[in-house]
């Protein structure tokens, strides 16, 4: 059973910013993307960490697909002298060319940055800048951590902070025109939310206010609640990053079913929840709660193109085997370099292929089913939904 795929268009529902920087890039930084802990410039002189970076299975599925198109010899110099060439020429040109092999419509783009000091930190990027160099129409996805932060450190007092962050969240809405409220609250203190009292909140705000401490509990929990409820008059969904990222994710409070006691209250059943990554590599609890609940999505970033091929397969099966394809939407949390979001859409198209294929083969759907949940999740859901442009 052979499905193809390659004639529905992507809209990318969880990507990054990269920069014009990238004109040129080294061996180097192309090898630091391809693990989830990066590699600084003393840690990559060592030959036993580029071992270990150079051969991670999304280091080596990108480049193979980046030899085809290049037309070049399947080894990491040649590609990447291959593409420097390329890009340099016109870089411009060179990224309407790969989205263009990708069949890409469109990005969402997380605008945040590490607002609190953290192991792997992630650069502060303009989303205007963005916008200018980027070649398909791209919407925003507003982090609140950073608003957040920012009202407490501008703040006089508990009242003044809660005023500022309020309008920082009406302002990211109306003004900067966000699609979504995203959390890493995964991050900072786990996705346990809470419904806190107002005391434990005040507390909170004065450590936050004197120490920036990732780990005040409270008063995410709080935030997180806040922004949910607001959601639906500010037109806008909510994502959480589930799941695994960088080293710094509170591991043992990062599987979505952390998530149970506030996505079964009923307060935030009127906003559309995005569980980000799939809830990689906890994909099938992420699942229950797209198949429960009538206001909860899967977004598929991360696990595609970050994990291998053949993983991703066997996770994405996990998740369509419970949430509905309605519910379920393609992402690829493409950061750094363009050539990320370009895998992540080739990859995603081959995943589900492979996925389908095997509910066509066993009758859970028929051929025309397997086309449509493969448009759905590529970017139907996204339109649908968002009506990003
Ligand atoms: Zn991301």
């Amino acid at each position: 059973m052979e499905l193809d795929f390659s004639e529905y268009p992507v809209i990318d529902h969880h990507s990054h910013p990269w920069s014009r920087e990238t004109i040129e890039i080294t061996k180097q930084l192309y090898i630091s993307i391809m693990n989830m802990g990066g590699l600084s410039a003393d840690e990559a002189k060592d030959p036993e960490n580029v071992a270990h970076s150079e051969f991670t299975p999304m280091g080596r599925q990108i480049m193979h697909l980046l030899a085809v198109f290049l037309g070049c010899s399947p080894n990491l110099s040649s590609v990447i002298e291959a593409r420097n060439k390329r890009s340099r020429r016109d870089y411009s040109r060179y990224c309407e060319d790969l989205f263009e092999d990708a069949n890409i419509e469109g990005l969402f783009v997380d605008d945040g940055y590490s607002e609190v000091s953290v192991a792997s930190s992630l650069e502060k990027r303009d989303f205007e800048e963005f916008e200018k160099i980027s070649p398909v129409p791209v919407r925003r996805v507003a982090r609140i951590e950073p608003r957040f932060q920012a009202a407490v450190d501008q703040s006089k007092d508990f009242e003044d902070f809660v005023n500022k962050f309020d309008n920082a969240i009406a302002f990211a809405a109306r003004d900067q025109k966000a699609i979504a409220f995203k959390t890493v609250i995964a991050y900072r203190s786990g996705l346990h939310v809470e419904k806190p009292i107002e005391e434990s909140v005040r507390q909170d705000y004065a450590i936050s206010k004197a120490t920036r401490r990732r780990d005040v509990k409270h008063i995410r929990d709080w935030y997180v609640r806040r922004v949910i409820s607001r959601c639906p008059e500010l037109r806008t969904a909510f994502h959480a990053h589930c799941g695994m990222g960088d080293v710094d994710v509170v591991f043992d409070r990062c599987n979505p079913s952390q998530l149970y006691e506030l996505l079964k209250d009923q307060d935030t059943w009127r906003t559309k929840i995005f569980l980000i990554h799939g809830g990689y590599p906890f994909s099938q609890e992420a699942a229950f709660f797209a198949n429960a609940l009538k206001n909860v999505y899967v977004d598929l970033s991360e696990m595609i193109p970050f994990a291998s091929i053949p993983g991703a397969m066997d996770k994405t099966l996990h998740i369509l085997d419970l949430a509905p394809p309605a519910r379920v939407v393609f992402g690829s949390d493409g950061i750094v370099i363009p050539e990320v979001h370009w895998a992540g859409a080739k990859i995603g198209r081959q995943v589900l292929e492979g996925v389908l294929a095997k509910f066509v083969e066993t009758e859970v759907y028929d051929e025309d089913e397997a086309h449509r949940a493969a448009n759905m999740i590529l970017s139907e859901n996204a339109r649908r939904v968002y009506r990003p442009w």
